[in-house]
Protein backbone atom coordinates (compact mmCIF):
# COMPACT_ATOMS: atom_id res chain seq x y z
CA UNK A 1 0.00 0.00 0.00
CA UNK A 2 2.57 2.28 1.18
CA UNK A 3 4.51 1.74 -2.43
CA UNK A 4 1.53 3.77 -3.76
CA UNK A 5 2.31 7.11 -1.68
CA UNK A 6 4.58 9.75 -4.19
CA UNK A 7 5.45 11.85 -0.33
CA UNK A 8 4.57 11.69 3.01
CA UNK A 9 2.54 15.40 3.39
CA UNK A 10 1.41 15.02 7.04
CA UNK A 11 3.25 12.31 9.57
CA UNK A 12 1.17 10.69 11.80
CA UNK A 13 2.50 13.15 14.67
CA UNK A 14 1.99 16.05 12.89
CA UNK A 15 -1.69 15.05 12.50
CA UNK A 16 -1.91 14.11 16.35
CA UNK A 17 -0.83 17.44 17.81
CA UNK A 18 -2.60 20.05 15.10
CA UNK A 19 -5.99 17.50 15.74
CA UNK A 20 -5.45 18.41 20.22
CA UNK A 21 -5.04 22.23 19.58
CA UNK A 22 -8.45 21.77 17.46
CA UNK A 23 -9.89 19.71 20.10
CA UNK A 24 -8.83 22.55 22.52
CA UNK A 25 -10.12 25.48 20.88
CA UNK A 26 -13.42 23.71 19.97
CA UNK A 27 -13.67 23.24 23.84
CA UNK A 28 -13.22 26.30 24.76
CA UNK A 29 -15.54 28.30 21.73
CA UNK A 30 -18.52 25.19 22.57
CA UNK A 31 -18.17 25.26 26.71
CA UNK A 32 -21.29 25.35 28.15
CA UNK A 33 -23.30 24.70 24.56
CA UNK A 34 -25.31 21.79 23.60
CA UNK A 35 -22.92 20.48 21.15
CA UNK A 36 -23.46 17.66 18.31
CA UNK A 37 -20.44 16.94 16.41
CA UNK A 38 -22.03 15.83 12.73
CA UNK A 39 -18.88 13.07 11.28
CA UNK A 40 -19.55 13.14 7.49
CA UNK A 41 -18.97 9.72 6.05
CA UNK A 42 -16.66 8.10 5.30
CA UNK A 43 -13.70 10.02 4.88
CA UNK A 44 -14.30 11.85 8.25
CA UNK A 45 -14.19 9.19 10.52
CA UNK A 46 -10.43 8.55 11.89
CA UNK A 47 -10.70 12.97 12.08
CA UNK A 48 -13.81 12.51 13.90
CA UNK A 49 -12.98 9.95 16.38
CA UNK A 50 -9.97 11.36 17.05
CA UNK A 51 -11.03 14.92 17.34
CA UNK A 52 -13.85 14.25 19.93
CA UNK A 53 -11.50 12.72 22.11
CA UNK A 54 -9.29 15.38 22.04
CA UNK A 55 -12.82 17.96 22.55
CA UNK A 56 -12.79 18.04 27.06
CA UNK A 57 -16.88 19.00 26.95
CA UNK A 58 -19.76 16.88 26.98
CA UNK A 59 -20.85 16.52 23.20
CA UNK A 60 -23.48 14.01 21.42
CA UNK A 61 -22.02 12.59 17.88
CA UNK A 62 -24.11 12.02 14.49
CA UNK A 63 -22.88 10.28 11.48
CA UNK A 64 -24.19 11.21 8.19
CA UNK A 65 -22.93 9.56 4.83
CA UNK A 66 -23.16 11.24 1.56
CA UNK A 67 -22.12 10.41 -2.18
CA UNK A 68 -18.37 11.53 -3.19
CA UNK A 69 -16.07 11.22 -6.14
CA UNK A 70 -16.77 7.12 -6.55
CA UNK A 71 -13.80 6.02 -7.85
CA UNK A 72 -12.40 9.36 -9.79
CA UNK A 73 -10.47 12.25 -8.19
CA UNK A 74 -12.81 14.94 -9.11
CA UNK A 75 -16.10 16.02 -7.63
CA UNK A 76 -19.41 16.40 -9.79
CA UNK A 77 -20.67 18.81 -7.89
CA UNK A 78 -24.12 16.93 -7.36
CA UNK A 79 -24.22 15.38 -3.49
CA UNK A 80 -26.43 13.15 -2.41
CA UNK A 81 -27.30 11.96 1.11
CA UNK A 82 -27.18 8.01 1.70
CA UNK A 83 -28.01 8.13 5.64
CA UNK A 84 -29.11 10.74 6.90
CA UNK A 85 -28.37 11.84 10.79
CA UNK A 86 -30.51 10.13 13.37
CA UNK A 87 -31.41 13.11 15.43
CA UNK A 88 -33.30 16.07 15.71
CA UNK A 89 -30.80 19.51 15.15
CA UNK A 90 -33.03 22.49 15.97
CA UNK A 91 -31.82 24.90 18.95
CA UNK A 92 -28.67 22.71 19.05
CA UNK A 93 -25.34 23.76 18.02
CA UNK A 94 -24.24 21.92 15.12
CA UNK A 95 -20.20 21.23 14.32
CA UNK A 96 -19.79 19.45 11.10
CA UNK A 97 -16.50 17.22 11.06
CA UNK A 98 -15.39 17.27 7.44
CA UNK A 99 -12.05 15.67 6.03
CA UNK A 100 -11.34 17.89 3.47
CA UNK A 101 -12.81 21.14 1.76
CA UNK A 102 -11.50 21.18 -2.14
CA UNK A 103 -14.28 22.83 -4.75
CA UNK A 104 -16.16 23.53 -1.39
CA UNK A 105 -19.50 22.09 -3.25
CA UNK A 106 -19.96 19.32 -0.92
CA UNK A 107 -20.03 21.47 1.98
CA UNK A 108 -21.81 24.40 0.82
CA UNK A 109 -25.06 21.27 -0.02
CA UNK A 110 -24.67 20.45 3.55
CA UNK A 111 -24.34 23.94 4.99
CA UNK A 112 -27.52 24.99 3.20
CA UNK A 113 -29.15 21.38 4.23
CA UNK A 114 -28.44 20.99 7.94
CA UNK A 115 -28.71 25.03 8.13
CA UNK A 116 -32.36 24.54 6.93
CA UNK A 117 -32.94 22.67 9.80
CA UNK A 118 -33.04 25.62 12.38
CA UNK A 119 -29.65 24.50 14.51
CA UNK A 120 -29.04 27.08 16.94
CA UNK A 121 -25.26 27.41 15.35
CA UNK A 122 -23.72 25.95 12.53
CA UNK A 123 -20.30 25.11 11.93
CA UNK A 124 -17.42 23.56 10.22
CA UNK A 125 -14.05 21.86 11.42
CA UNK A 126 -12.11 20.51 8.58
CA UNK A 127 -8.58 18.44 8.63
CA UNK A 128 -7.62 19.59 5.38
CA UNK A 129 -8.37 22.96 3.21
CA UNK A 130 -7.17 22.94 -0.75
CA UNK A 131 -8.37 26.47 -1.30
CA UNK A 132 -6.41 26.63 -4.72
CA UNK A 133 -9.57 25.05 -6.11
CA UNK A 134 -12.46 26.75 -4.86
CA UNK A 135 -15.39 26.88 -6.92
CA UNK A 136 -18.24 28.61 -4.21
CA UNK A 137 -17.37 30.83 -1.36
CA UNK A 138 -17.23 28.71 1.57
CA UNK A 139 -14.43 28.47 4.34
CA UNK A 140 -14.06 26.50 7.59
CA UNK A 141 -14.61 28.24 11.02
CA UNK A 142 -11.83 25.76 12.18
CA UNK A 143 -8.94 23.94 9.87
CA UNK A 144 -6.39 21.45 10.94
CA UNK A 145 -3.94 21.85 7.14
CA UNK A 146 -4.00 24.21 4.21
CA UNK A 147 -1.95 21.89 1.77
CA UNK A 148 -1.37 22.33 -2.32
CA UNK A 149 -3.78 21.42 -5.13
CA UNK A 150 -2.93 17.48 -5.01
CA UNK A 151 -4.86 14.46 -4.52
CA UNK A 152 -4.07 12.69 -1.13
CA UNK A 153 -4.87 9.76 0.88
CA UNK A 154 -4.60 8.12 4.27
CA UNK A 155 -6.30 9.09 7.48
CA UNK A 156 -9.65 8.41 6.43
CA UNK A 157 -9.48 9.60 2.96
CA UNK A 158 -9.42 6.90 -0.08
CA UNK A 159 -8.82 6.62 -3.47
CA UNK A 160 -11.48 4.20 -4.84
CA UNK A 161 -12.07 2.71 -1.03
CA UNK A 162 -8.48 1.92 -1.12
CA UNK A 163 -5.99 3.48 1.45
CA UNK A 164 -8.35 5.35 4.52
CA UNK A 165 -6.49 3.09 6.84
CA UNK A 166 -3.05 4.32 6.42
CA UNK A 167 -1.91 6.47 9.75
CA UNK A 168 -0.53 9.49 7.83
CA UNK A 169 -1.60 11.65 4.99
CA UNK A 170 -0.12 11.34 1.46
CA UNK A 171 0.05 12.23 -2.01
CA UNK A 172 -0.89 9.66 -4.18
CA UNK A 173 1.03 8.53 -6.79
CA UNK A 174 -0.68 10.31 -10.19
CA UNK A 175 -0.19 6.94 -12.04
CA UNK A 176 -2.41 4.72 -9.78
CA UNK A 177 -5.14 7.04 -10.75
CA UNK A 178 -4.19 7.73 -14.08
CA UNK A 179 -4.57 3.76 -14.82
P1 LIG B 1 -15.58 19.24 -2.66
O1 LIG B 1 -17.06 19.13 -2.78
O2 LIG B 1 -15.12 20.28 -1.67
O3 LIG B 1 -14.91 19.43 -4.01
O4 LIG B 1 -15.05 17.85 -2.23
C1 LIG B 1 -15.15 17.39 -0.95
C2 LIG B 1 -15.02 15.90 -0.89
O5 LIG B 1 -14.24 15.40 -1.98
C3 LIG B 1 -14.28 15.50 0.35
O6 LIG B 1 -15.16 15.28 1.41
C4 LIG B 1 -13.56 14.25 -0.08
O7 LIG B 1 -14.39 13.14 0.09
C5 LIG B 1 -13.30 14.45 -1.56
N1 LIG B 1 -11.94 14.96 -1.84
C6 LIG B 1 -11.56 16.21 -2.19
N2 LIG B 1 -10.22 16.29 -2.36
C7 LIG B 1 -9.74 15.06 -2.09
C8 LIG B 1 -8.41 14.51 -2.05
O8 LIG B 1 -7.37 15.14 -2.30
N3 LIG B 1 -8.32 13.20 -1.72
C9 LIG B 1 -9.42 12.43 -1.42
N4 LIG B 1 -9.20 11.15 -1.12
N5 LIG B 1 -10.67 12.91 -1.44
C10 LIG B 1 -10.83 14.22 -1.76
Amino acid sequence: MQEDIARILLTEAEIKQRVSELGARISQDYAGKDLVAVCILKGALHFMADLTRAIEIPLAIDFMAISSYGAGTKTSGEVRIIQDLDAAIAERHILIVEDIVDTGLTLKYLVDNLGSRRPASLKIVTLLDKPARRAVTISPDYNGFEIPDEFVVGYGLDYDEKYRNLPFIGILKPEIYQK
